[in-house]
Order: structure tokens, then C-alpha cells, then sequence
């Protein structure tokens, strides 16, 4: 089948949306539903939340690796929300798209602004929440952080929802929805991977030259 020998190189899914949204179980269920999905492993030199392993969730580094790491050029992007550092792993980035897998960056805007910044292509999804008052309660539910923690979260996301301009697509995570959020975003990640590039025309061509070389 030629099919099977035209493959493209993995590409960077960027997901965004204000804390509490539901990011992170949304993108567990897209990496579920779809073998060729990675979650990227951020560094941070936040704390680990109770349920939270090393290595799984986060790599959880201290303030003086986090620099060692920005000063290697270790890091593609990298932000402080709050008193915390995190930041994308280059290494992670590379290896995965190399393998022909698709890499899930959950990154705040300032991480997005970076991207942009640098011309790295990839797919923006911005999250949206019903309204702030579901996601005040979400914040509220959730019970990872203090007041004065999601008074901040909460105020943060007004100016992140601003930047909304910088994405490509949104998905509103509504209450008990998540199967339709998670299904809108597949359909976005089914479409991308159709998109013809120059390294799948150059393989489409090569492929098509050894059946029927006349037409060229
Ligand atoms: P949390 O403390 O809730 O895990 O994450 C706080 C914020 O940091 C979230 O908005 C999350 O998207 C963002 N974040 C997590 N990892 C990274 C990263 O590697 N880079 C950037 N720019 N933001 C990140």
C-alpha cells in the first residue's frame, strides 16, 4: 500500500485555557483516544498537589536546575506563574516529533507568545469554560488551592482569555461535557494531520514518481 509509505513527522498541540477548565483531563482523554497523542512533561519548581508523581504530571525540579536548564537551552519555553517556574522540554519536544507522534503542550499564554515568537508551527486550542462563575466553582471544588491562590487564578484569567487572539481554535469545556469538548478537539488534531506540508508532498511525489513517472 503507498500508504504506508508517505509518514509525516509529529507536530506540536498546544492546549491552553484558565486554571481550573479542565486541561488536564481533557488531555488524558485525548492521549486514551488516540495512540499517536504524547502528553508533554513540563519542568516546574511548583510542588507536587497530592496525587501528583514526578515524572508522570510534572518533572519537579528546583529554582537552581530550572535555570541550569534555561541557560543549556533545555527548555523550548518557559514562564513564572505565580512564585513557580515551568517550562516545555526541548529533549521532549524533538524525541516525539522525530517518532512521528503528535506532542500536547498544556502551556499558559506567555508560553503561546514564545511559540509564536519563535515561528514554531503547531495547532492552538484555547479552552474556554462556560462562564467564570463555573469556573470560580470548579477552582473552589477542587480544593488544591487557597484563597488567595484562586483569587489569583481567577484574576489571571481575564487577561489569559484576552489572548485568546493568538490561537487557532476554541472548544468550551462545558459542565459534564467533556466527551464533546475531548471529540471537538479530535476532529481539529484529524484535520491537521492532513494538511500537505513540504515534507509529505515531497513523499507523495517520490512515491507517485516510481508509478506513474510520465506524468512529471
Ligand atoms: P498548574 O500549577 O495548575 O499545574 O499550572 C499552572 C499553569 O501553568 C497552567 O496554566 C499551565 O497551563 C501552565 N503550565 C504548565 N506547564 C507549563 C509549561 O511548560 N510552560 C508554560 N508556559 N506554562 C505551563
Amino acid at each position: 500500500m503507498w500508504q504506508n509509505r508517505v509518514r509525516r513527522q509529529g507536530s506540536i498541540i498546544v492546549i491552553s485555557g484558565p486554571s481550573g477548565v479542565g486541561k488536564g483531563s481533557v488531555i488524558d482523554l485525548l492521549c486514551q483516544q488516540d495512540e499517536n497523542l504524547v502528553k508533554s512533561i513540563s519542568a516546574t519548581t511548583r510542588t507536587p498537589r497530592p496525587h501528583e508523581i514526578d515524572g508522570v504530571d510534572y518533572h519537579f525540579v528546583s529554582v537552581s536546575k530550572f535555570k541550569n536548564l534555561i541557560s543549556r537551552s533545555g527548555l523550548v519555553e518557559w514562564t513564572q506563574y505565580g512564585e513557580n517556574y515551568y517550562g516545555t522540554l526541548r529533549s521532549m519536544v524533538e524525541s516525539t516529533t522525530a517518532s512521528g507522534k503528535d506532542l500536547i503542550l498544556e502551556i499558559d499564554v506567555d508560553g503561546v507568545i514564545q511559540l509564536r515568537e519563535l515561528g514554531i508551527e503547531g495547532t492552538f486550542v484555547f479552552i474556554l469554560p462556560p462562564s467564570t462563575e463555573v469556573l470560580a466553582n470548579r477552582l473552589r471544588g477542587r480544593g488544591t488551592e487557597s484563597q488567595t491562590e484562586i483569587d489569583h487564578r481567577l484574576a489571571r484569567a481575564r487577561t489569559e482569555v484576552y489572548f485568546a487572539k493568538d490561537y487557532d481554535f476554541w472548544v468550551i469545556n462545558a459542565d459534564n461535557q467533556i466527551g464533546q469538548t475531548v471529540s471537538e478537539i479530535l476532529q481539529v488534531i484529524y484535520t491537521e494531520r492532513h494538511r500537505i506540508d513540504q515534507v509529505i508532498l515531497k513523499q507523495i511525489y517520490d512515491v507517485f514518481d516510481a508509478i506513474i513517472p510520465e506524468n512529471r
